[in-house]
Protein backbone atom coordinates (compact mmCIF):
# COMPACT_ATOMS: atom_id res chain seq x y z
CA UNK A 1 0.00 0.00 0.00
CA UNK A 2 1.40 3.32 -1.01
CA UNK A 3 -1.31 5.27 1.36
CA UNK A 4 0.16 7.28 4.66
CA UNK A 5 -0.20 5.89 7.53
CA UNK A 6 2.28 6.08 10.33
CA UNK A 7 2.30 3.04 12.26
CA UNK A 8 0.44 3.26 15.98
CA UNK A 9 -1.79 6.15 14.63
CA UNK A 10 -5.44 5.01 13.93
CA UNK A 11 -6.55 5.40 10.76
CA UNK A 12 -8.97 8.35 9.62
CA UNK A 13 -11.74 5.85 9.07
CA UNK A 14 -11.42 4.74 12.93
CA UNK A 15 -11.50 8.29 14.72
CA UNK A 16 -14.54 8.76 16.73
CA UNK A 17 -16.80 11.91 14.87
CA UNK A 18 -16.04 14.93 15.31
CA UNK A 19 -18.19 17.62 16.15
CA UNK A 20 -20.55 20.16 13.96
CA UNK A 21 -20.63 20.38 10.36
CA UNK A 22 -17.74 20.87 7.87
CA UNK A 23 -18.01 22.40 4.33
CA UNK A 24 -15.34 20.17 2.60
CA UNK A 25 -16.55 21.23 -1.18
CA UNK A 26 -18.28 24.27 -2.38
CA UNK A 27 -21.83 23.81 -0.86
CA UNK A 28 -21.30 20.34 0.76
CA UNK A 29 -21.54 19.98 4.28
CA UNK A 30 -20.13 16.80 6.12
CA UNK A 31 -22.06 15.66 9.35
CA UNK A 32 -19.75 12.74 11.02
CA UNK A 33 -22.68 10.25 13.08
CA UNK A 34 -21.23 7.61 15.38
CA UNK A 35 -21.22 4.03 14.75
CA UNK A 36 -19.09 1.13 16.12
CA UNK A 37 -18.36 -1.08 13.69
CA UNK A 38 -15.11 -3.19 13.21
CA UNK A 39 -12.73 -0.58 12.01
CA UNK A 40 -14.75 2.17 11.83
CA UNK A 41 -15.62 5.11 13.70
CA UNK A 42 -18.29 7.02 12.34
CA UNK A 43 -20.11 7.35 8.75
CA UNK A 44 -20.04 10.42 6.42
CA UNK A 45 -23.12 12.22 6.49
CA UNK A 46 -23.24 14.95 3.18
CA UNK A 47 -26.20 17.60 3.11
CA UNK A 48 -26.63 19.98 0.47
CA UNK A 49 -29.48 22.43 0.06
CA UNK A 50 -31.34 23.37 -2.87
CA UNK A 51 -34.55 25.49 -3.68
CA UNK A 52 -36.34 23.03 -2.46
CA UNK A 53 -34.63 22.07 1.09
CA UNK A 54 -32.05 19.52 1.85
CA UNK A 55 -30.68 16.59 0.34
CA UNK A 56 -28.70 13.92 2.86
CA UNK A 57 -26.56 11.03 1.61
CA UNK A 58 -25.69 8.05 3.60
CA UNK A 59 -28.05 8.83 7.03
CA UNK A 60 -26.53 6.89 9.17
CA UNK A 61 -27.56 3.47 11.51
CA UNK A 62 -30.65 2.99 12.22
CA UNK A 63 -31.68 4.20 16.11
CA UNK A 64 -32.53 6.81 18.15
CA UNK A 65 -28.33 7.46 18.61
CA UNK A 66 -27.87 8.94 15.22
CA UNK A 67 -31.13 10.69 14.82
CA UNK A 68 -30.60 12.71 17.87
CA UNK A 69 -26.95 13.25 16.63
CA UNK A 70 -28.16 14.05 12.86
CA UNK A 71 -31.12 16.06 14.43
CA UNK A 72 -28.75 18.28 16.69
CA UNK A 73 -25.86 18.74 14.24
CA UNK A 74 -27.80 19.98 11.34
CA UNK A 75 -30.08 22.32 13.50
CA UNK A 76 -26.49 24.17 14.61
CA UNK A 77 -25.64 24.66 11.05
CA UNK A 78 -29.20 25.72 10.24
CA UNK A 79 -29.83 23.22 8.20
CA UNK A 80 -33.21 21.91 10.05
CA UNK A 81 -34.08 17.97 9.50
CA UNK A 82 -37.40 18.65 8.47
CA UNK A 83 -36.20 20.26 5.59
CA UNK A 84 -34.87 17.08 3.87
CA UNK A 85 -36.58 16.20 0.61
CA UNK A 86 -34.10 13.39 -0.45
CA UNK A 87 -31.97 11.00 0.62
CA UNK A 88 -29.84 9.17 -1.51
CA UNK A 89 -28.33 5.73 -0.13
CA UNK A 90 -24.93 4.97 -1.57
CA UNK A 91 -25.50 1.01 -0.94
CA UNK A 92 -27.47 -1.53 1.20
CA UNK A 93 -25.57 -1.73 4.38
CA UNK A 94 -27.19 -0.16 7.42
CA UNK A 95 -24.94 2.52 8.42
CA UNK A 96 -26.01 4.09 4.95
CA UNK A 97 -29.23 3.53 4.68
CA UNK A 98 -29.99 3.59 8.50
CA UNK A 99 -32.06 6.67 8.66
CA UNK A 100 -33.73 6.77 5.50
CA UNK A 101 -36.96 4.96 6.11
CA UNK A 102 -37.94 7.49 8.25
CA UNK A 103 -37.00 10.36 6.47
CA UNK A 104 -39.84 8.93 4.07
CA UNK A 105 -42.28 8.07 6.75
CA UNK A 106 -41.79 11.85 8.79
CA UNK A 107 -41.02 14.19 5.61
CA UNK A 108 -42.07 12.00 3.13
CA UNK A 109 -38.61 12.62 1.63
CA UNK A 110 -37.49 10.77 -1.44
CA UNK A 111 -35.45 7.33 -1.41
CA UNK A 112 -32.72 7.58 -3.87
CA UNK A 113 -30.41 4.16 -4.82
CA UNK A 114 -29.19 2.23 -7.63
CA UNK A 115 -31.98 0.33 -9.42
CA UNK A 116 -30.18 -2.83 -8.34
CA UNK A 117 -30.63 -2.33 -4.57
CA UNK A 118 -31.73 -4.71 -1.98
CA UNK A 119 -31.64 -5.23 1.73
CA UNK A 120 -30.84 -8.47 2.37
CA UNK A 121 -30.03 -9.63 6.42
CA UNK A 122 -27.83 -12.41 5.31
CA UNK A 123 -25.79 -13.38 8.64
CA UNK A 124 -22.36 -13.75 6.61
CA UNK A 125 -23.06 -10.46 5.08
CA UNK A 126 -21.33 -7.17 5.82
CA UNK A 127 -24.33 -5.81 6.83
CA UNK A 128 -25.62 -9.12 9.09
CA UNK A 129 -21.62 -7.98 10.35
CA UNK A 130 -22.46 -4.75 10.86
CA UNK A 131 -26.17 -5.34 12.21
CA UNK A 132 -24.36 -7.40 14.91
CA UNK A 133 -21.73 -4.72 16.35
CA UNK A 134 -24.22 -1.72 15.95
CA UNK A 135 -26.75 -1.15 18.86
CA UNK A 136 -29.73 -2.29 18.68
CA UNK A 137 -30.97 0.96 19.60
CA UNK A 138 -34.90 -0.16 19.46
CA UNK A 139 -36.03 -1.62 22.68
CA UNK A 140 -38.76 -4.31 20.85
CA UNK A 141 -35.28 -5.80 19.45
CA UNK A 142 -33.84 -5.77 22.87
CA UNK A 143 -37.07 -7.57 24.10
CA UNK A 144 -36.17 -9.90 21.72
CA UNK A 145 -33.03 -10.75 22.49
CA UNK A 146 -33.80 -11.39 26.15
CA UNK A 147 -37.12 -13.76 25.55
CA UNK A 148 -34.24 -15.73 22.77
CA UNK A 149 -31.96 -16.22 25.50
CA UNK A 150 -32.40 -19.83 27.10
CA UNK A 151 -34.25 -20.93 23.46
CA UNK A 152 -32.69 -23.66 21.32
CA UNK A 153 -31.98 -21.69 18.42
CA UNK A 154 -31.32 -24.62 15.86
CA UNK A 155 -31.74 -24.67 12.77
CA UNK A 156 -30.91 -20.89 13.23
CA UNK A 157 -29.52 -18.54 10.92
CA UNK A 158 -26.22 -20.17 11.47
CA UNK A 159 -27.37 -23.53 11.09
CA UNK A 160 -26.62 -23.81 7.45
CA UNK A 161 -23.28 -24.80 6.28
CA UNK A 162 -21.95 -21.98 3.64
CA UNK A 163 -21.05 -22.48 -0.21
CA UNK A 164 -17.44 -23.78 0.61
CA UNK A 165 -18.21 -26.13 3.32
CA UNK A 166 -16.97 -24.32 6.15
CA UNK A 167 -19.27 -23.93 9.54
CA UNK A 168 -21.26 -21.62 10.30
CA UNK A 169 -20.89 -21.71 14.24
CA UNK A 170 -17.17 -19.87 14.15
CA UNK A 171 -19.33 -17.34 16.63
CA UNK A 172 -20.03 -16.90 19.71
CA UNK A 173 -23.62 -17.51 21.35
CA UNK A 174 -24.07 -14.13 22.49
CA UNK A 175 -23.11 -12.98 18.87
CA UNK A 176 -25.76 -15.54 17.19
CA UNK A 177 -28.11 -14.73 19.63
CA UNK A 178 -28.08 -11.21 18.52
CA UNK A 179 -28.08 -11.70 14.75
CA UNK A 180 -31.16 -14.29 15.50
CA UNK A 181 -32.87 -11.08 17.38
CA UNK A 182 -32.23 -9.02 14.49
CA UNK A 183 -33.52 -11.21 12.08
CA UNK A 184 -36.49 -11.65 14.00
CA UNK A 185 -37.09 -8.04 14.76
CA UNK A 186 -35.65 -6.86 10.84
CA UNK A 187 -39.09 -6.88 9.25
CA UNK A 188 -40.62 -4.69 11.96
CA UNK A 189 -38.07 -2.75 13.74
CA UNK A 190 -35.15 -2.15 11.78
CA UNK A 191 -36.09 -0.04 9.44
CA UNK A 192 -34.95 -1.18 6.12
CA UNK A 193 -36.31 1.62 3.15
CA UNK A 194 -38.14 1.03 0.24
CA UNK A 195 -36.32 3.25 -2.93
CA UNK A 196 -38.74 6.07 -4.28
CA UNK A 197 -36.59 6.59 -7.25
CA UNK A 198 -33.86 3.95 -8.61
CA UNK A 199 -31.32 5.42 -10.73
CA UNK A 200 -29.30 3.57 -13.88
CA UNK A 201 -25.66 4.28 -14.59
CA UNK A 202 -25.03 7.50 -16.00
CA UNK A 203 -28.29 9.00 -14.76
CA UNK A 204 -28.70 12.80 -13.86
CA UNK A 205 -29.97 14.14 -10.90
CA UNK A 206 -30.42 17.38 -9.77
CA UNK A 207 -30.15 17.60 -6.16
CA UNK A 208 -28.15 20.15 -3.83
CA UNK A 209 -28.91 22.80 -7.16
CA UNK A 210 -26.01 21.10 -9.52
CA UNK A 211 -26.75 18.21 -11.40
CA UNK A 212 -25.00 14.65 -10.55
CA UNK A 213 -24.47 11.70 -12.36
CA UNK A 214 -25.04 8.49 -10.96
CA UNK A 215 -21.94 5.94 -11.40
CA UNK A 216 -22.64 2.63 -10.71
CA UNK A 217 -20.12 0.48 -9.17
CA UNK A 218 -20.70 -2.85 -8.07
CA UNK A 219 -17.87 -5.12 -6.00
CA UNK A 220 -18.29 -4.17 -2.46
CA UNK A 221 -22.26 -4.47 -2.73
CA UNK A 222 -24.21 -5.40 -6.18
CA UNK A 223 -26.16 -1.97 -5.73
CA UNK A 224 -22.84 0.44 -5.02
CA UNK A 225 -24.00 3.92 -6.34
CA UNK A 226 -21.00 7.01 -6.66
CA UNK A 227 -22.25 10.55 -7.69
CA UNK A 228 -20.11 12.60 -9.68
CA UNK A 229 -20.31 16.20 -10.06
CA UNK A 230 -18.62 17.35 -12.92
CA UNK A 231 -18.88 20.83 -13.10
CA UNK A 232 -17.83 21.11 -9.45
CA UNK A 233 -15.47 18.10 -9.65
CA UNK A 234 -16.63 16.16 -6.78
CA UNK A 235 -17.05 12.26 -6.32
CA UNK A 236 -19.25 11.12 -3.52
CA UNK A 237 -17.82 8.07 -3.43
CA UNK A 238 -19.30 6.01 -0.79
CA UNK A 239 -17.27 2.76 0.46
CA UNK A 240 -16.58 2.09 -2.79
CA UNK A 241 -12.89 4.25 -2.22
CA UNK A 242 -11.59 4.65 1.10
CA UNK A 243 -8.94 6.63 1.73
CA UNK A 244 -6.63 4.43 3.98
CA UNK A 245 -8.78 0.96 4.45
CA UNK A 246 -10.73 -1.16 1.61
CA UNK A 247 -13.84 -1.97 1.57
CA UNK A 248 -14.67 -6.04 2.06
CA UNK A 249 -15.58 -7.93 -0.63
CA UNK A 250 -17.65 -10.69 0.30
CA UNK A 251 -17.75 -14.50 -1.68
CA UNK A 252 -21.49 -14.53 -1.15
CA UNK A 253 -22.91 -11.87 -3.26
CA UNK A 254 -25.28 -12.95 -5.94
CA UNK A 255 -22.69 -12.39 -8.98
CA UNK A 256 -20.30 -14.74 -9.88
CA UNK A 257 -16.68 -13.25 -9.28
CA UNK A 258 -17.97 -9.98 -7.26
CA UNK A 259 -13.69 -9.19 -6.75
CA UNK A 260 -13.79 -8.83 -10.95
CA UNK A 261 -16.68 -6.47 -10.68
CA UNK A 262 -14.93 -4.26 -8.05
CA UNK A 263 -11.59 -4.59 -10.22
CA UNK A 264 -13.86 -3.20 -12.96
CA UNK A 265 -15.51 -0.46 -10.79
CA UNK A 266 -11.79 0.92 -9.37
CA UNK A 267 -10.79 1.15 -13.21
CA UNK A 268 -14.18 3.56 -13.77
CA UNK A 269 -12.91 5.69 -10.96
CA UNK A 270 -9.25 5.76 -13.37
CA UNK A 271 -11.60 7.41 -15.98
CA UNK A 272 -12.88 10.72 -14.23
CA UNK A 273 -9.83 12.63 -14.77
CA UNK A 274 -11.85 15.85 -13.84
CA UNK A 275 -12.29 14.94 -10.07
CA UNK A 276 -10.64 17.10 -7.25
CA UNK A 277 -12.62 16.39 -4.42
CA UNK A 278 -13.41 12.66 -3.43
CA UNK A 279 -16.01 12.61 -0.31
CA UNK A 280 -16.13 8.98 1.00
CA UNK A 281 -17.95 7.55 3.37
CA UNK A 282 -15.83 6.66 6.32
CA UNK A 283 -12.48 9.05 6.70
CA UNK A 284 -11.74 12.53 5.01
CA UNK A 285 -11.64 14.39 1.63
CA UNK A 286 -8.86 13.63 -0.46
CA UNK A 287 -7.66 15.07 -3.85
CA UNK A 288 -6.61 12.00 -5.97
CA UNK A 289 -8.52 9.07 -6.75
CA UNK A 290 -7.16 7.24 -9.84
CA UNK A 291 -4.06 6.84 -7.53
CA UNK A 292 -6.16 5.77 -4.39
CA UNK A 293 -8.72 3.23 -6.52
CA UNK A 294 -5.17 1.80 -8.46
CA UNK A 295 -3.67 1.53 -5.06
CA UNK A 296 -6.68 -0.72 -3.77
CA UNK A 297 -6.41 -3.02 -7.11
CA UNK A 298 -2.87 -3.29 -6.17
CA UNK A 299 -3.56 -4.60 -2.55
CA UNK A 300 -5.88 -7.44 -3.83
CA UNK A 301 -3.68 -8.35 -6.34
CA UNK A 302 -0.95 -8.67 -4.03
CA UNK A 303 -3.54 -11.02 -1.84
CA UNK A 304 -4.30 -13.17 -5.31
CA UNK A 305 -0.23 -13.58 -5.48
CA UNK A 306 0.16 -14.57 -1.79
CA UNK A 307 -2.46 -17.30 -2.67
CA UNK A 308 -0.91 -18.29 -5.07
CA UNK A 309 2.24 -18.78 -3.33
CA UNK A 310 0.66 -20.18 -0.43
CA UNK A 311 -0.88 -23.31 -2.03
CA UNK A 312 2.50 -24.91 -2.96
CA UNK A 313 2.18 -25.53 0.63
CA UNK A 314 -1.20 -26.00 1.37
CA UNK A 315 -1.60 -28.46 -1.88
CA UNK A 316 -5.47 -28.68 -1.73
CA UNK A 317 -6.26 -26.00 0.60
CA UNK A 318 -9.70 -25.44 1.96
CA UNK A 319 -10.95 -21.80 2.03
CA UNK A 320 -10.41 -21.61 5.63
CA UNK A 321 -6.59 -22.41 4.85
CA UNK A 322 -6.25 -20.37 2.71
CA UNK A 323 -8.05 -17.42 4.95
CA UNK A 324 -5.57 -18.17 7.39
CA UNK A 325 -2.46 -17.10 5.26
CA UNK A 326 -4.09 -13.44 4.24
CA UNK A 327 -5.89 -12.38 6.89
CA UNK A 328 -4.34 -11.79 10.93
CA UNK A 329 -5.35 -14.19 13.37
CA UNK A 330 -7.63 -11.34 14.83
CA UNK A 331 -9.25 -11.17 12.04
CA UNK A 332 -10.27 -14.28 11.58
CA UNK A 333 -13.95 -15.64 11.01
CA UNK A 334 -17.40 -15.52 8.38
CA UNK A 335 -16.47 -12.01 6.62
CA UNK A 336 -12.17 -13.40 6.59
CA UNK A 337 -13.60 -16.40 4.80
CA UNK A 338 -16.12 -15.05 2.38
CA UNK A 339 -13.47 -12.35 1.16
CA UNK A 340 -10.82 -15.04 0.60
CA UNK A 341 -13.51 -17.42 -1.29
CA UNK A 342 -14.02 -14.42 -3.66
CA UNK A 343 -10.40 -14.25 -4.11
CA UNK A 344 -10.11 -18.30 -4.85
CA UNK A 345 -13.12 -18.42 -6.89
CA UNK A 346 -11.89 -14.96 -8.97
CA UNK A 347 -8.33 -17.18 -9.79
CA UNK A 348 -10.53 -20.40 -10.53
CA UNK A 349 -12.69 -18.52 -12.96
CA UNK A 350 -9.60 -17.05 -14.39
CA UNK A 351 -8.72 -20.84 -15.08
CA UNK A 352 -5.64 -20.58 -12.51
CA UNK A 353 -7.21 -22.34 -9.69
CA UNK A 354 -8.91 -25.66 -9.57
CA UNK A 355 -11.54 -27.02 -7.09
CA UNK A 356 -12.14 -30.02 -5.90
CA UNK A 357 -15.89 -30.09 -4.70
CA UNK A 358 -15.80 -34.28 -3.98
CA UNK A 359 -15.36 -33.89 0.12
CA UNK A 360 -17.37 -31.94 2.67
CA UNK A 361 -15.04 -28.86 2.22
CA UNK A 362 -14.33 -27.13 -1.35
CA UNK A 363 -10.17 -27.81 -1.81
CA UNK A 364 -8.78 -25.38 -3.80
CA UNK A 365 -5.36 -26.11 -5.66
CA UNK A 366 -3.23 -24.25 -8.43
CA UNK A 367 -1.10 -25.70 -11.04
ZN1 LIG B 1 -20.53 -0.93 3.12
ZN1 LIG C 1 -19.64 1.85 5.13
Amino acid sequence: MTHQHAPGSVREERQPPREGVEEVAPGIMRVQLPISLPGLGHVNCYAMEDGRGITLVDPGLPGPTTWKALQRTMASAGLPIERVHSVVVTHSHPDHFGQAGRFRRKYGADIITHRTFRTFLDPEAEDQEAADDMEIADRPAKALVESARGQDLSPGPMGKVTPWGGERHSMPRSRRLRYWAMRKAAGKFLPTPTPTTRVEDAQVLSLGGREWVAVHTPGHTIDHLCLFDPAAGVMISGDHVLPTITPHISGLGTTVDPLKDFFDSLDRMTTFSDVRTVLPAHGLAFTDLATRAEDIKRHHHERLEKLRAASGELGRGTVHEYMQVLFAERSWGPMAESETYAHLEHLRLLGEADVDDSGAQLRYSFD
